[in-house]
């Protein structure tokens, strides 16, 4: 019993709870030939954008076109620049480029691993000129327009969205909040004074329902929040052809709609949301309790913040020799990520060198991601727990001897 391995990330246990109910879907689907739209894909976009608290939700494909038709929708393309974080999945800067913009970087800060507001506002006002007649916002060394911004909400917590708010405001750019790890994570907004949902702050808000995801469908599957009708009326074009009316195209889309099947399985799935978030915020408060003396560093969640824990990840020094004693004692683990985007080879050519990005650097080195998913158990983490200390606490001793 003791060394049953722990996994990662369980993706069979939630479906086979739920086993009835996904079938049902599937049967529904087949017995009606509703396989493309209808009341199951507009069922679960009015129960999503009710959860997160915002007025429209556009189904689509995937997150990354959950992105990229956002940017797309809010008219943003060739020639424009988006700006974002190098510590996120290459999703979020594919979205940006795939629409024919460009990204570019600024860094994370310490303690949450998201967009570091001082070096956004820092990019803003030196590096680019305001042009207040025509309302741009012009990079000064390219000439080109600064379009948008992508707070990345990475691990399930959101990034400090009023100042982002405050300088798109001053700048008019657009936000798009890459929420694709944060369904539910909520932000109290000093400027609204009140409690905000991932997704509805900025001017769109980009989830993945990819099957590890805190909301997960069964294959892949994404969605576009907004409280701006134009947004959503141009979303709803850009997934489905460009057309409002079969065979009438406005504009030329894309086929990036959203499934009948995997929305029904989205909606029986999102019921559970608040239990199994609920979960993942137990976990996370007894992972710091039994971490708490470790020499980890724990991850720390901002004041006005909730996150919801779509990973819960510590640094330390020998994050390879971390790994590999967790994985002699059959507990899995991940990196998220090991290589920042700026230093991936598919950027070679943006012109980013090492030490650009110093807090992406250091934090990419020291992370681990531990098991993380609501039907985590108390003794399973304990387990966890006393094979990390026992690494750890050992310090300079070669992995193989803290293994044992
Ligand atoms: C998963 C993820 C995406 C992309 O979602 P897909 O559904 O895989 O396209 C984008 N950004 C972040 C931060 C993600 O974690």
């Amino acid at each position: 019993m003791s060394n049953t391995p722990i996994p990662f990330l369980d993706l069979v246990t939630p479906h086979v709870e739920l086993q009835a109910e996904l079938t049902a879907v599937f049967q529904k689907a087949i017995t009606t030939g509703g396989f493309i739209g209808g009341p199951m894909v507009t069922g679960f976009e009015e129960a999503f954008a009710k959860y997160c608290d915002a007025k429209h939700c556009v189904g689509v494909g995937s997150g990354t076109d959950a992105l990229r038709f956002a940017f797309m929708a809010g008219g943003i393309g060739a020639g424009d620049i988006i700006v974002t974080v190098p510590h996120t999945f290459i999703a979020t800067t594919e979205a940006i480029s795939q629409c024919g913009a460009r990204p570019v970087f600024v860094d994370i800060e310490e303690k949450t691993c998201t967009m570091d507001v001082a070096k956004l506002q820092a990019f803003l006002e030196t590096k680019c000129e305001y042009q207040a007649e025509s309302r741009q916002l012009i990079h000064t060394a390219t000439g080109e327009r600064v379009a948008g911004i992508v707070p990345v909400h990475i691990y399930g917590q959101m990034a400090d969205m009023d100042p982002i708010m405050e300088l798109a405001e001053r700048f008019n750019l657009m936000v798009v909040e890459d929420a694709c790890q944060a369904h539910g994570a909520t932000y109290f907004s000093k400027r609204d004074n009140r409690w905000r949902t991932a997704g509805s702050m900025g001017h769109a808000g980009a989830f993945s329902f990819y099957p590890g995801k805190n909301l997960g469908a069964c294959g892949e599957a994404g969605a576009t929040v907004t409280n701006d009708d134009k947004l959503a009326a141009g979303m709803k074009m850009i997934r489905d052809h460009g057309q409002k009316q079969k065979y009438y195209h406005s504009i030329e889309g894309y086929n990036g709609r959203l499934d009948a099947i995997q929305a029904g399985i989205l909606g029986v799935k999102l019921e559970k949301m608040p239990e199994w978030t609920k979960q993942r915020q137990d976990a996370a408060a007894r992972y710091e309790t039994l971490l708490a003396d470790s020499g980890a560093r724990l991850p720390q969640v901002a004041e006005g913040r909730t996150a919801v824990w779509h990973l819960y990840v510590v640094r330390v020094a020998d994050r390879d020799g971390l790994m590999k004693a967790l994985g002699a004692v059959g507990i899995g683990t991940g990196i998220h990520y090991p290589i920042p985007l700026h230093l991936q080879e598919a950027y070679k050519g943006m012109g980013y060198q090492e030490g650009d990005f110093p807090v992406t650097e250091r934090v990419a080195r020291e992370i681990v991601s531990l098991p993380m998913f609501p039907q985590l158990r108390a003794e399973q983490q304990e387990r966890v727990a006393v094979e990390v200390k026992k690494f750890v606490l050992a310090g300079a001793a070669p992995a193989a001897a803290a293994a044992n």
